[in-house]
């Protein structure tokens, strides 16, 4: 049994695999631009970011109906359970949707009909965030909030992502205004690609609770300490970093470090059919090229629950109080 843990950086739309990518298109009467899973297999060995955008949005495609999101998501946690996820929160790219002429209520539905159904047939407790594409404009972000509304039970939280360079996090203030009034649970992606002052704005502009990636901030050691002393969770992915060329090789990785400097960090997958791998296999990865014990494996772990929004009721409480004494009782023989 492999490690367990929390998922908490997961775009849904990232896990398509060729396989089913081919299985929905031809259901849904689409011709894929690849002769077979075998060819698109290759198209997912891009080797830069623009390639995996083209791909990535092009593949979307594929995703039409309530069902198909439902598979989706379905296949995502089947493979999860496989990976010792025991809780994943989710996030969805509804612009990417809804430009295409799909309906927000399609793809939350659908995605909400499969994590219904996740503890009974996964055994993995779910939450799903919505995030904002920020190279879109704010006003489109306040529609799609608006657009979300009949459908907010099925949410937890709002995020950001996509190209971050020139879209800092300012630009969202009004939109992540009005998530807060709404009760949602706020996080954005921040200090991938971006400056370390795009993860100082995003928390004290857009108020949000964790950063995703954020391992920029260890170009700003006064950043680093105020992230130590707010416990501000950071959801790191490293296979990502290391496929979109964050950094150049896995060995040089910062985890290692930033665990050193006492930062709450969490291991990741991002986009795992695109990236080289779902999170346990991240977990293997980084403790080869990295050199992690078993304490530091068990600490990234333990992160993972601390850091997920199982703290909303009493009952989420007791899960997450539950997970972690599963982690601490973990055996690595
Ligand atoms: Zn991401």
């Amino acid at each position: 049994m492999p490690l367990p843990k929390a998922e908490l950086h997961l775009h849904i739309e990232g896990t398509l695999e060729p396989e089913l990518a081919f299985a929905l298109a031809a259901r849904n009467g689409i011709t894929l631009p690849y002769a077979d899973t075998e060819a698109l297999r290759k198209a997912y060995l891009f080797d830069d970011l623009q390639s995996f955008l083209d791909l990535y949005y092009g593949l979307m495609a594929v995703l039409l109906t309530e069902e198909d999101f439902e598979e989706l998501a379905d296949a995502y946690l089947a493979r999860a359970a496989q990976q010792g996820v025991r809780h994943a929160e989710i996030f969805f790219d509804p612009q990417a949707h809804m430009v295409r002429g799909v309906g927000i209520g399609t793809v939350i539905e659908g995605l909400g009909r499969a994590l219904e159904r996740s503890e009974e047939r996964h055994g993995i407790s779910t939450r799903l965030i919505m995030c904002f594409l920020r190279d879109q404009s704010a006003e489109s972000a306040l529609e799609t909030l608006e657009a979300a509304r009949p459908h907010l039970h099925r949410i937890v939280g709002v995020g950001l992502d996509s190209a971050e360079v020139g879209h800092p996090p300012a630009k969202f203030r009004e939109v992540y205004e009005a998530a807060a009034a709404l009760g949602l649970r706020r996080v954005a992606h921040a200090g991938e690609e971006g400056p370390p002052a795009y993860i100082t704005e995003a928390l004290d502009v857009l108020g949000v609770e964790r950063i995703d990636h954020g391992l920029r901030c260890m170009e700003d050691p006064e950043l680093v300490e105020r992230l130590v002393r707010e416990r501000t969770p950071l959801t790191l992915c490293p296979l990502s970093n290391v496929r979109l060329r964050a950094i150049d090789v896995l060995e040089e990785h910062p985890l290692a470090r930033m665990m050193d400097a006492g930062l709450l960090c969490t291991v990741n997958s991002d986009d795992p059919a695109y990236f080289g791998g779902y999170v346990d296999d991240t977990f293997h990865a980084v403790r080869e090229a990295l050199g992690l014990d078993q304490e530091r494996l068990r600490e990234l772990a333990r992160n993972s629950f601390e850091a997920s929004f199982l703290d909303g009721s009493p009952e989420d409480e007791a899960l997450r109080a539950r997970y972690i004494a599963e982690v601490a009782e973990y055996s690595f023989d």
